[in-house]
């Protein structure tokens, strides 16, 4: 199982980095990135502590993707803070999206596929033009396990579906619990009208993301 979207106190996740891969080997997680939200307040320092991390974390079971989730910056910066953490040596940069259940700001899902982040966290009611820049951009789009955020996965498949977007199903671990299962990931999948099939390109599409990410 792969995650690209997961929380530590580093943010506002509860378990240190360690202990949520110690908790990721044990629920047969194979890849996490750990993308604690920034902005233009912490991002050297959160970005500092997580490559530290990464940098002294040594399994076989797990392998670490150092990121971030650029979280409410206002779209006419999302591109510099990209810019940012890629040059601070960050390899997944995720942009939390406009999601219905939170006052994000509107732009945020445009700046963000303009900014070319890897993936588009929880992007609500994603427009057609949007959709269309992601395609050409690459970017992926997440379906997501995490209540409230999960609301509009729907018409984040419907979207991918037509406009030929790449998915990735996320976690968005804040806590132990949310650790889900592969069984309840799918579910989740499955009841935004995703098949197996989806299911198993959409696997083959994020490893060809994670090999990108270390190139
Ligand atoms: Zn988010
Ligand atoms: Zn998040």
């Amino acid at each position: 199982m792969i995650d690209l979207h997961t929380h530590t106190l580093l943010s506002d996740g509860v378990l240190v980095p360690s202990e949520l891969c110690t908790r990721a080997i044990a629920s047969g997680y194979k890849v996490i990135g750990i993308t604690d939200h920034v902005d233009e307040s912490n991002i050297e320092h959160v970005v500092q502590s997580i490559l530290k991390f990464t940098a002294s974390f040594e399994s076989d079971a797990l392998k670490v993707i150092p990121g971030v989730e650029i979280t409410h910056v206002f779209p006419k910066r999302i591109g510099r803070v990209t810019e940012m953490a890629r040059e601070l040596g960050i390899k997944l940069v995720v942009c939390h999206g406009e999601t219905i259940v939170e006052p994000v700001e509107k732009g945020t899902n445009t700046a963000a596929i303009e900014a070319g982040v890897d993936i588009l966290a929880h992007p609500g009611l994603l427009s057609k033009a949007d959709s269309m820049e992601a395609h050409k951009k690459g970017v992926f789009m997440e379906v997501t396990a995490r209540n409230g955020h999960s609301l509009t996965n729907g018409h984040v498949v419907k979207m991918a579906k037509e406009y030929d977007l790449k998915m990735v199903l996320n976690t968005d671990a804040h806590a132990p619990n949310d650790l889900v299962s592969t069984e309840f990931m799918n579910m989740v999948a499955y009841g935004a009208s995703l098949t197996d099939s989806d299911i198993d390109k959409i696997s083959n599409d994020t490893v060809e993301l994670i090999s990108g990410l270390y190139v």
